[in-house]
């Protein structure tokens, strides 16, 4: 644990209005990380004042992405459309202050202004024209807006965790609306009152906004507030270099979970994303608290990699433990069946994961692997099982049938000492009856050990499909 003058306190601060996408959820996993190796505070605070937008539904997904995750907060959500109040009368300090001055330009002024930086080929600055001007000479019906009085000369430099120093000069920056002619918040407002009064000392969030630190430490340093210190991390991108967006593939956080990938893989590979320690790979929550450092974080785009994530979920779902890998499997393999598993099938199944599980590299993968277990005679044959049935397979499945029949114990030893015996009495190596009974039990080429198949289906069941599979070899199918 390292340590820091103050409680450190971040904040993950998603507008809903949609899910929880894979950039938002690296975003929140770093003020995670970056709060518990201090021993400090998350918060999550939902962005929730674009009306229009926003929704219950983006809400409720956001949070069920977090919870996947893992991503446990601190204390309770902050709503922030239910603090407007508390916003508006910060702006209205301001103003008492001379800090901040009502504004009565008209929508037609604005856009004159608007208009002229267009012809410049400059952003639209507000012009300050009612910076100095005496609320007396207001017009008559026009509702004001606040805005700040913002500083004119000289320059801001933040000193950003990731982006190291960088300064604006504050020509660039305009008197920007605090409070809106209807009285609602801006967006600037909200957030700096917001973070000032959770008590958030590292605003950690999507390079995309560090434009907006710069107006934010204004109006902070204009109300004397304490200011956070800035990382401003970069985005994800997609494999071939440009912004990430559906084209890339899913973009939501619980459309991973759907594919079959493990919370404890999406969080390793997020993390490895534009942050290392040294050449680990696979690293725990644990090691992830002890070593994270935001200062670690590269400056660049990262690229989303398919093939990492699925590697990364191969490993941890080798290392899952079974009884939890069955339930997640589970209603993966009902749906596909469109039957419920009995109590027994679940047993058997839980008993066959550790073999299954190191084919899949997904849940997706794990369940379709699954199949032949739980399939109804005659089970379906791919084309690879059925071109390993061509003859002499059915003779050989004869033989086995006969040999199986007789084993007394239906016991994964007892039954490759019987397959083993087989196939030295026929004078062929293991894999000529191997393969062929893999084809007539499971209808594919590949699976678990052989054995493991047979003691996993049981006796009836599996003579059952050896029989089933020479008499479609014996009738051409
Ligand atoms: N609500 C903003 C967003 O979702 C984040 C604002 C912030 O982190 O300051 O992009």
């Amino acid at each position: 644990m390292g340590s820091s003058p103050t409680p450190v306190v971040t904040r993950f601060a998603p507008s809903p209005t949609g899910f929880l996408h894979i950039g938002g959820a690296r975003t929140a996993l770093f003020n995670y990380l970056f709060a518990r190796h201090f021993g400090g505070k998350f918060l999550l605070r939902i962005e929730d004042t674009d009306r229009e937008r926003s929704t219950q539904a983006a809400i409720d997904a956001i949070i069920d992405g977090m919870k996947w995750l893992n991503l446990e907060w601190d204390g309770e959500i902050t709503y922030q459309f239910a603090r407007a109040e508390r916003h508006a009368e910060v702006a209205r300090q301001l103003l008492a202050e001379g800090k901040a001055y009502y504004c009565y330009a008209t929508p037609e002024e604005l856009e004159e202004m608007r208009a002229k930086a267009r012809a410049e080929g400059r952003p639209m600055k507000y012009d300050g024209r009612w910076r100095d001007r005496d609320p007396s000479e207001a017009p008559a019906g026009v509702k004001p807006v606040i805005r700040l009085k913002a500083p004119q000369t000289g320059e801001t430099t933040i000193r950003d965790l990731v982006q190291g120093e960088v300064t604006v000069s504050h020509e660039q920056l305009d008197d920007m609306v605090l409070l809106r002619a209807d009285g609602t918040p801006t967006y600037m407002l909200a957030v700096v009152v917001d973070d000032h009064d959770m008590g958030v000392t590292h605003v950690i969030r999507g390079d995309d906004h560090l434009n907006n630190a710069f107006r934010q430490l204004a109006l902070i340093r204009a109300l004397g507030w304490p200011e956070p210190v800035y990382a401003h991390i970069p985005l994800i991108h997609g494999a071939d270099g440009a912004k990430l967006s559906k084209r890339h593939g899913a973009l939501g956080v619980t459309e991973y979970r759907e594919m079959g990938f493990l919370p404890e893989a999406v969080e390793n590979y997020l993390l490895r994303l534009g942050w290392g320690y040294g050449d680990e790979e696979i690293i725990s929550r644990q090691q992830a608290i002890e070593w994270f450092s935001i200062e670690a974080v590269g400056r660049s785009p990262s690229r989303f990699d398919m093939k990492k994530l699925e590697h990364l979920n191969g490993h941890y779902m080798r290392e899952a433990d079974d009884a939890r890998l069955t339930a997640l499997v589970v209603p993966r393999i009902e749906s596909l069946l469109e039957r419920q598993l009995s109590d027994a099938e679940r047993a058997m199944l839980q008993s066959n994961i550790k073999e299954l599980k190191v084919r899949a590299k997904t849940l997706v993968e794990l369940a379709q692997s699954a199949l032949f277990f739980f399939r109804t005679r005659p089970i379906p044959l791919d084309a690879g099982a059925i071109k390993l049935l061509q003859p002499p397979a059915p003779e050989v499945l004869r033989e086995a049938y006969k040999a199986l029949a007789d084993t007394a114990e239906w016991r994964t030893d007892a039954l490759e000492a019987t397959v083993r015996a087989l196939a030295e009495r026929l004078g062929v190596g293991l894999g000529k009856v191997a393969q062929p009974l893999r084809a007539a039990l499971t209808g594919s080429t590949t699976s678990p050990g052989i054995f493991d198949v047979l003691s996993g289906l049981g006796r009836e069941e599996s003579l059952g499909r050896i029989e089933d599979a020479i008499s479609a070899a014996a009738s051409g199918k």
